[in-house]
């Protein structure tokens, strides 16, 4: 249902009359006609077409973005994520060269541990070919040793057997130690084979995950694409000109004003042009250079202050128009 309804509210200064169209009964959202009434204040209530709300018999604006601030925003939504997805196109090999790294590095200590093991392999064979030839000598001296003529000669020979006898020992001790190392070796070895197997398939999966990650990273890079360059379509080339120079040299070109500052450079803006933002003008930070815009969504809704009145009957008393949310 619409209701066509004329009030009249008073604003800070003078008289409005406002000529509107009201969705939905008493409460709800329209389109209002503003008119103002000859001789009347000139500070501006809300702007001409503004949407505006009846509330409790009380008429709010709600003030709206212009179309090419929304544009703008837009096109800066869709380059900040144009820009992030690019940025993570180009960390996705990183990813899969870590993968290969920690595969490369388990192969090498594998393979260095495979290599211990034979080197200690081919120390006990010369060890077992030494300490078969010290038995053997020590063998052929215990045999001279019968043949001996002189306490001298027995003497002799008891030392060369005592030696033999010795060095046997003590190279059959290096090859126990040999084979203790070999023991280690082999539990590390196994570990070592497991950790490559891990690291085969982190690997499989890391390269599977990247190629589906830069699937849809292109496929989204062509969806936002498309949108970018629609969106540029919109946008008139001097501004469009000043956006990319700023986005340039700033990284973004547009940002919200709040709290009557800049959040572009957190530097506060002059209450002129806090109050010039808040009428909806797209402007310029004085520190930054950022076109700099005031989002009435942003703000949380306001109360009315003091007496409520009727719509009806009329001309109704109505309260300072105020921002809605
Ligand atoms: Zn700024």
């Amino acid at each position: 249902m619409v209701i066509e309804r004329r009030v009249r509210g008073k604003a800070a200064e003078g008289y409005w009359h406002y000529c509107q169209t009201v969705a939905g009964g008493s409460d709800g959202a329209g389109r209002l006609e503003l008119r103002r009434t000859p001789g009347a204040g000139t500070r501006q209530a809300g702007p001409e077409g503004a949407d505006a709300v009846i509330r409790s018999g009380m008429l709010f604006f709600i003030p709206t973005v212009l179309p090419v601030i929304e544009k703008l925003v837009k096109l800066q939504t869709v380059e900040v994520e144009r820009a992030q997805l690019a940025q993570a196109a180009r960390a996705l090999p990183a990813e899969t060269a870590q993968a290969q790294a920690t595969l490369e590095k388990a192969q090498r200590e594998s393979a260095s541990l495979s290599d211990a093991m034979t080197r200690e392999e081919t120390l006990r064979t010369r060890l077992e070919r030494e300490i078969k030839t010290h038995r053997d000598k020590a063998t052929r001296y215990r045999t001279q040793l019968d043949t001996v003529t002189t306490p001298a000669q027995a003497t002799a020979m008891e030392k060369e057997i005592a030696f033999a006898v010795a060095e046997v020992e003590r190279l059959e001790n290096e090859e126990f130690e040999s084979l203790e190392r070999t023991d280690q070796h082999e539990t590390a070895l196994a570990a070592a084979r497991a950790q490559v197997e891990v690291a085969g398939n982190a690997l499989d999966k890391t390269r599977e995950r990247v190629g589906e990650r830069q699937k849809e990273n292109a496929a989204r890079q062509a969806e936002l694409n498309e949108e970018r360059e629609s969106l540029r379509t919109e946008i008139d080339a001097d501004m469009l000109a000043r956006f990319d120079r700023i986005a340039a040299h700033r990284g973004t070109a547009i940002t919200k004003a709040q709290n009557q500052q800049c959040t572009g450079c957190r530097i506060g803006v002059r209450p002129q042009v806090w109050n010039q933002l808040r009428d909806g003008e797209l402007l310029a930070c004085d520190s930054c250079g950022r076109m700099l815009y005031w989002d009435p969504s942003m703000t949380p809704a306001e109360q009315p202050a003091g007496k409520q009145a009727p719509v009806n009957p009329d001309p109704p008393a109505m309260a300072k128009p105020r921002r809605l949310s």
